[in-house]
C-alpha cells in the first residue's frame, strides 16, 4: 500500500487505483481522520503516491488525477491524509462519472506551485533552527521541541528562553545561511548512522518502526529527522522574516513569515 515516500521532486506519476469510495462508506474511526471532508467526498488509494499527506507541521499536497494525461482531470484532490498503517487517502471530488476499477493506471498531478510554497516555508523552519543553534552563545542552551510550517502560522518552538532581543540577530543569520545558497540532501539512515553523522533530534522523537529514518540535511550546517518537502537549495527560499519571539511556561516559539 502506498507510503508517501518519492522523490519529493516529482510532481507527476502514473500509478493506479487499488480503491475508490465514498467517504461515507468508510468506517468511523477512518471518517474521524477525514474531519472536515464533505458527505458528497470521494477517498482513493493507490499503490503509490507523489502527494505529501498533512504531517509533520506541513499542510497537504492538493492537484488533480487524470485517467489520460492529455484530457481533463477525474478527480480533484483536496487533501491527503496518513492512516495510522501508512495508507495515504486521497480525499476529493469525482469530476466525471468514470469509473475507477482497482488496478487501473491513474496519473497524479500535484499543484506544483502550492508544493513549492509550502516547501519554503517548511525549508525556513530549518534554517531558523540552525541559525538558533549557531547563534547559542549569545541566545543560551535551548533545545528544539517542534515546528509547524503552515503559511500564515508557521513557528518553531523550542525548550528554554529566547528573549525579544535575539530576533533580528536570528532573521540575520538565517537570511545570511539562505544567501549562502546551501545544498539542502536527503538521505535514509539507521538509527547508529543518525547518531554518528551528528543528526539533530527533537525532544520525545520516537524512530519509526522500521528503524530507518529519513534526514534532511543542510550541507554542512545541520541535520533532522524530517519526512517532510524541502527545496534543493536553500536560496530558493527567498527572504525570511522573524515576526516574533513568544515565550510561555518555559517554552519561546519562533514565528516567521517568508518573502
Ligand atoms: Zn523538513
Amino acid at each position: 500500500m502506498a507510503t508517501y515516500q518519492k522523490d519529493a521532486a516529482l510532481h507527476e506519476l502514473t500509478t493506479s487505483i487499488v480503491t475508490c469510495q465514498p467517504v461515507t462508506s468508510l468506517p468511523e474511526s477512518h471518517r474521524s481522520i477525514l474531519k472536515g471532508a464533505e458527505e458528497d467526498s470521494f477517498v482513493i488509494t493507490t499503490t503509490d503516491t507523489i502527494f505529501h499527506p498533512q504531517g509533520g507541521g506541513q499542510p497537504s499536497d492538493v492537484g488533480f488525477m487524470h485517467v489520460d494525461a492529455a484530457e481533463a482531470s477525474i478527480f480533484e484532490v483536496t487533501g491527503a491524509r496518513k492512516l495510522p498503517d501508512n495508507q495515504i487517502y486521497h480525499v476529493g471530488k469525482l469530476l466525471a462519472a468514470v469509473p475507477l476499477n482497482p488496478g487501473q493506471p491513474i496519473i497524479q498531478k500535484i499543484d506544483s506551485q502550492k508544493r513549492n510554497y509550502h516547501s519554503r516555508y517548511h525549508t525556513a523552519g530549518h534554517i531558523i533552527s540552525i541559525a538558533v543553534k549557531q547563534l547559542h552563545e549569545t541566545i543560551g542552551p535551548v533545545s528544539e521541541l517542534k515546528a509547524n510550517h503552515a503559511p500564515g502560522m508557521a513557528f518553531v518552538e523550542f525548550r528554554g528562553l529566547i528573549g525579544g532581543e535575539h530576533k533580528a540577530a536570528i532573521q540575520g543569520r538565517s537570511n545570511e545561511l539562505v544567501r549562502r545558497n546551501l545544498p539542502v540532501n536527503v538521505y535514509w539512515l539507521d538509527e547508529a548512522k543518525a547518531k554518528e553523522s551528528g543528526v539533530a533530534f527533537a525532544e520525545g522523537f520516537v524512530m519509526p518502526d522500521d528503524g530507518v529514518l529519513r534526514v534532511v540535511d543542510v550541507e554542512g550546517i545541520g541535520a533532522y529527522p524530517c519526512g517532510g518537502t524541502h527545496l534543493p537549495m536553500t536560496l530558493d527560499i527567498g527572504e525570511i522574516v522573524v515576526r516574533k519571539i513568544t515565550r510561555k511556561q518555559g517554552i519561546s516559539k519562533i514565528s516567521y513569515d517568508i518573502n
